[in-house]
């Protein structure tokens, strides 16, 4: 018989490939929404899930990280938080009893204690993903792992990618399905410091680019990005696909999509952004990554309450306004005009009545959105045109926005017809 030998070299590893997935307030709001969560993480392998403290489960409901903050104010005016924090003990008692975990009681009680003794704001408001976290993992049956163990930030309060990087490394591959909370790290010093408001999204990329994930999932409650605005018109379409730079402008212009700070790291590394629902796991949802999106035109933004300044050659207005947030980029042309967050009227009138030559005027800007303008800009400029008869300006930039401005009054009826006219191109 002949004997065949393979030859192992020890010092190649096998590289996991490995997913992160992070589920947003809603998804963690009630037993039921946590349930679906759950049923959605079992049938992945090696995988890390990223939770954000549980949100509202209704219109007027409160946030769990609102409370919090509400928490740490009633400690640092009463000297006691327990008024506030009943309300948090009552949500996670009731998510404990219809889900059959039992772990959160003395966590709650320790918690409470920590508040009362005077614990930072970092560790207060944190501690919603902190409980959620060890909720999910206790109900699914998985490991949870705290992000003070994986992220880190430097002494000026900025991430520490690379000691991120490593410990997420060591302590994440292998372990196949773990829970992680989000929005928190901690300094060098050990005490807790959070992202702004939303970052659970900073986390999730964060740790899929550290681990070079093949994608990185957020997980909400829509079946994806919207072609339009669906609080403003008809269309219900979803991109099935986009690039990086078509999101930032989309929600630069006023889309509500994931912000594109939030997956820097993400995007940063080419890791795939997969936008995914809940409520709805079988749709196939939207895919953020390098390549761009089929259509000529993938999306419609609209931005209100915008100021359109115009200037002539006044060197006072430049000064100000580079005080100011831009909105857009300036177009060139024969007409000196920017775009800026609206000031208040008062502010607008002074600077108006005392420095000639300056005008300025509330406006908002519709954004037609797609790597592929380029192809046919002309073609949908007359679209744009036969819909908008009387526009402030129309400016192509020259890559993939084109951006009219238009009078706020009758802003919402034209955004309406542009998205009809260009939702099937
Ligand atoms: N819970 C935090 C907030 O409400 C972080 C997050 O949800 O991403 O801002």
């Amino acid at each position: 018989m002949q004997a065949f030998f393979v030859a192992i070299n020890p010092n190649l590893s096998y590289k996991l490939c490995m997913k992160v997935m992070k589920f947003g307030g809603t998804s963690m709001a009630t037993a039921q929404s946590i349930k679906a969560v759950a049923n959605i993480i079992k049938k992945t392998e090696e995988c890390v899930i990223v939770v954000s403290a549980p949100g509202k489960r209704f219109d007027g409901d409160e946030k769990i990280t609102d409370l919090l903050y509400d928490c740490y104010k009633t400690y640092l005016e009463l000297g006691r938080c327990d008024v506030r924090f009943k309300e948090v003990i009552r949500r996670f008692e009731e998510l404990s009893l219809a889900l059959g975990v039992n772990s959160l009681g003395p966590l709650l009680t320790d918690i409470k204690n920590e508040i009362n003794g005077g614990k930072s704001i970092g560790y207060v408001v944190s501690r919603g993903e902190f409980l959620i976290a060890k909720l999910l993992a206790e109900y699914a049956g998985v490991e949870f792992v705290d992000a003070i163990g994986l992220i880190k930030f430097d002494g000026s309060g900025k991430i520490d990618y690379e000691t991120t990087r490593s410990r997420v490394n060591k302590r994440l591959r292998g372990l196949g399905v773990c829970i992680v909370p989000g929005f928190y790290g901690v300094l060098p010093n050990g005490i807790i410091r959070t992202f702004s408001r939303g970052g659970s999204d900073i986390t999730g990329s964060l740790i899929a680019a550290s681990l070079d994930a093949e994608v990185y999932e957020n997980w909400t409650d829509v079946d994806g990005i919207y072609f339009a605005n669906p609080l403003l018109s008809k269309s219900n379409k979803i991109i099935s696909k986009l690039s990086y730079e078509e999101m930032r402008l989309l929600s630069l212009m006023g889309a509500y999509v994931l912000h594109h700070d939030s997956i820097a790291p993400a995007v940063q590394a080419s890791i795939p952004v997969k936008i995914k629902n809940t409520f709805n796991p079988c749709s196939d949802g939207s895919v953020i990554s390098n390549i761009g999106a089929n259509e000529t035109v993938c999306g419609i933004a609209i931005k209100e309450n915008l100021c359109l300044w115009e200037y002539g050659d006044s060197e006072f207005i430049r000064d100000y306004l580079a005080s100011r947030q831009f909105v857009m980029p300036l177009p060139s042309g024969q007409r000196q005009f920017v775009i800026t967050e609206m000031a208040n009227a008062e502010e607008i009138d002074e600077i108006i009545s005392t420095k000639s030559g300056v005008s300025a005027k509330k406006i908002s800007v519709i954004t037609a959105v797609g790597e592929n303008i380029k192809k046919s800009a002309c073609l949908v400029t007359k679209r744009i045109l036969d819909c908008v008869s009387d526009l402030e300006f129309l400016v192509y930039d020259g890559a993939l926005g084109l951006y009219v401005g238009v009078n706020p009054d009758n802003a919402v009826e034209l955004y309406q017809k542009i998205c009809a006219s260009l939702e099937f191109n």
